[in-house]
């Protein structure tokens, strides 16, 4: 079926507005916070205040600095393994593009999804967030909200392997990075609000959009 992404958007943005920008001000911060999940915008602000404080806003002076020492610098029991993730993006970035990110970032989509790949802890949802906020690519994250409501609207199919999904949301799909992500960002909103494990469709934005019947079983 055509899935009604625009009229979507639409609905989403009459009844939210505009998103909050992604957190970050430029696409190594914004690369970053995504990379690091910190999804709070104080939690956001303090990881970038770290890594400026210690010269590491910078993704060579971040490629040479060890694990150890960049997880001295921040908090929490995972602070190991996301000093290696940050350490491996920016070495990843330096040894495909001499350390440009927008070099890097102009990769050919698949060879750029591969190669972030490699890096151990960066999943599917958090590879596409970064090609949305950091690189500027019109895609959207298959969060569990984006699966959720385009399964119960009959847009996405359950079971479907992420290939097949990404496909569905790239065709007709929203045109710009700006859309995607005002898209994915009252996405998640939706999510906590109305389209939780029992949908709240009575007071949903959505809820024009739904089929016929009501929503469709999840699975
Ligand atoms: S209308 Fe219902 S099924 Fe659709 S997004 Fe809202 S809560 Fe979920």
């Amino acid at each position: 079926m055509a899935v009604p992404w625009q009229q979507a958007l639409e609905q989403l943005r009459r009844r939210y507005g505009r998103a909050p920008e992604p957190r970050g001000a430029t696409a190594l911060e914004r690369a970053l916070v995504v990379i690091a999940q910190r999804q709070s915008a104080a939690s956001a602000a303090q990881l970038i205040e770290q890594l400026r404080r210690a010269d590491l806003l910078d993704l060579h002076a971040l490629a040479e600095t060890s694990a150890a020492e960049l997880a001295e610098l921040l908090p929490g029991a995972a602070r190991g393994k996301l000093a290696r993730r940050l350490g491996d993006f920016a070495r990843s970035v330096v040894d495909e593009s001499a350390g440009s990110l927008e070099e890097f970032f102009a990769l050919e989509t698949t060879a750029l999804r591969g190669r972030l790949q490699r890096i151990a802890g960066l999943g599917p949802e958090t590879i596409e967030l970064l090609l949305l906020v950091a690189g500027g690519r019109p895609v959207v994250p298959i969060s569990t909200a984006c699966h959720r409501v385009g399964v119960r609207h009959g847009w996405l199919t359950p079971g479907e392997d992420r290939e097949t999904l990404r496909a569905e949301l790239a065709s007709p799909g929203l045109e710009s990075a700006d859309d995607c992500y005002q898209f994915h960002a009252w996405l998640q909103r939706v999510g906590q609000e109305f389209c939780r494990a029992e949908p709240l469709c009575g007071e949903c934005p959505l809820r024009d959009l739904l089929p016929a019947g009501g929503p469709w079983e999840l699975e």
